[in-house]
């Protein structure tokens, strides 16, 4: 561990340190490889480090900077990428064994932008199975710690992305988030995290979950440094069909530090029933904090919430079951011994996917069966549309919506086995994605057991800004930033 403490710089230090000379890109990088190297036993967030490639690419920064060459928005800054994310020469296994051992022949979309930013890639880290979870102990690998509690989970499925993160083994991460998995983890582990507008970032490149809802995004230790991850990931790509082609807004300058004359939201249906009542009484806090900053609170009704996470259940299984179908033990990955085709498929498969996976293929493929289309995923895209209406109709009044991102604090490993109660803590963030809008998970407060608590805002579609702008405020307001966690967090 750094004396210097600069594995808590922000990017805007990073970046301007190393343009004056002060710091190199490769000490940088020496420090966050030893930071892995001294608590990863302990944390588990990485399935793999790239130590040669990250030096190279420090080095390539300090070269540049040498010869006097404009660097990057990025320039030095260590990020690691959740494992559903495809990297060139790197292993990536989507927390799964029926990808152990491939080497990708590419980079998605989003790791090429980072790269031409200068960002230095650390290695990959840890995922519940194919994005499906909400804890990483459905990584076929191992499960991540807290970082602030290491009896207990550090969220999913992007959970490796959160954990490394707040314990500062990168400066900020890429996550995955098909129904939460970006503002969950980040929510569990006191980090910044933000779901784009579906469409805003590429795909190309990331293994397919649901692919109606799947979106990238950035994790981080504060608004600001998410937004300039997400200023380099997004805008349109040609590779990806599902990608918009708008212009993507100068996201720092959302960073006003005011909210006066904001119009923001209160769903009440995410305040009714089993909340915590710590999550709630941070809520309040951010409430009063936002209100006293001039913004108006407006009580909004998004009458058809309850019936996301059934929605949910139908959809993402249905696609999932489609997008897995690709696993044959033919393309990619181990491959079973086997005598003739189908005994290939059904030993490769058999042995490749975890429990969970298999219940949501069992559950996708039952959905879309013959005669069942209408029934169930016709049903769900109709929930859809409501839910989609709902949030149309809040945001005539309202420029922002404040949500809890969870009802509870992390919870214990082994605290879930039934799998519905894990469908259950997704409950707050399912509809965005059903929506396709923008969501971000900002800290808010932490419980007498310091625990980090998450506030989530939902936006309108492509509109970021607006949750940059507020979730500054509530970071500002929150005040947590000398907190640090048990694992990683000592100087
Ligand atoms: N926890 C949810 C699921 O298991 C969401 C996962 C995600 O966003 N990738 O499906």
């Amino acid at each position: 561990m750094s004396a210097s403490g600069m594995e808590r710089w922000s990017i805007a230090e990073i970046t301007r340190r190393i343009a004056a000379g002060e710091v190199t890109a490769a000490q940088i990088t020496e420090d966050a490889l030893a930071r892995i190297e001294k608590i990863d036993g302990e944390l588990d967030a990485f399935l793999a480090v790239d130590a040669a490639g990250a030096r190279s690419a420090a080095a390539g920064v300090d070269l540049l900077r040498t010869a006097g060459v404009a660097l990057g928005p990025l320039a030095g800054v260590p990020i690691a990428l959740k494992d559903m994310i495809v990297t060139k020469g790197v292993a990536t296994t989507a927390g799964s064994k029926i990808l152990e051992g491939w080497i990708p022949p590419y980079d998605a979309t989003v790791v090429d932008r980072l790269k031409a930013a200068g960002a230095v890639i650390l290695g990959k880290v840890n995922c519940d199975e194919f994005g499906m979870g909400s804890s990483t102990e459905r990584s076929a690998y191992k499960p991540t710690k807290n970082p602030w509690d290491a009896t207990r989970v550090p969220g999913g499925s992007s959970g490796g992305s959160s954990a490394a993160v707040a314990a500062a083994l990168c400066t900020a991460s890429l996550g995955t988030d098909t129904g939460g998995s970006i503002r969950q983890p980040a929510a569990f582990c006191g980090v910044v995290g933000i779901k784009p507008t579906y469409g805003r970032v590429s795909r190309w490149g990331i293994v397919a979950f649901a692919s109606s809802l799947d979106q990238v995004g950035p994790l981080a230790r504060s608004v600001a440094d998410a937004a300039a991850v997400l200023q380099v990931i997004a805008g349109h790509d040609a590779h990806d069909s599902t990608s918009l082609v708008k212009d993507v807004p100068d996201f720092a300058a959302a960073i006003t530090g005011d909210v006066k004359g904001l119009r923001v939201g209160l769903p009440k249906e995410y305040f009714a029933g089993e909340l915590d009542a710590e999550v709630r009484a941070s809520l309040d806090a951010t409430i009063a904090a936002l209100k006293d900053g001039g913004a108006e609170l407006v009580e909004v009704s998004l009458p058809h919430t309850e019936l996301a996470l059934p929605a949910y259940y139908i959809v993402a299984p249905a696609e999932a079951s489609s997008n897995l179908a690709r696993y044959d033990g033919i393309r990619y990955g181990t491959r079973a011994e086997a005598s003739d085709l189908l005994e290939l498929y059904m030993k490769t498969r058999g042995a490749g996917f975890g429990p969970e996976v298999k219940r949501r293929i069992m559950l996708g493929t039952y959905a879309l069966r013959s005669g069942y289309y209408d029934a169930y995923y016709k049903k769900a895209q109709q929930i859809r549309a409501l839910i989609k209406r709902d949030f149309d109709e809040a945001f005539a009044k309202t420029d922002v919506l404040l949500t809890p991102t969870t009802p509870t604090p992390a919870f214990e490993f082994g605290a879930k086995s039934n799998p519905l109660e894990m469908y259950l803590g997704d409950i707050f963030t399912l509809a965005c994605n059903l929506a396709g809008l923008p969501g971000m998970s900002v800290p808010c407060g932490f419980t007498a057991g310091g625990l980090p608590i998450g506030a989530q805002l939902l936006g309108k579609p492509l509109d970021e800004a607006v949750l940059f702008r507020t979730g500054a405020v509530i970071e500002s307001a929150a005040a947590l930033g000398d907190r640090r966690p048990a694992l990683g967090g000592a100087a």
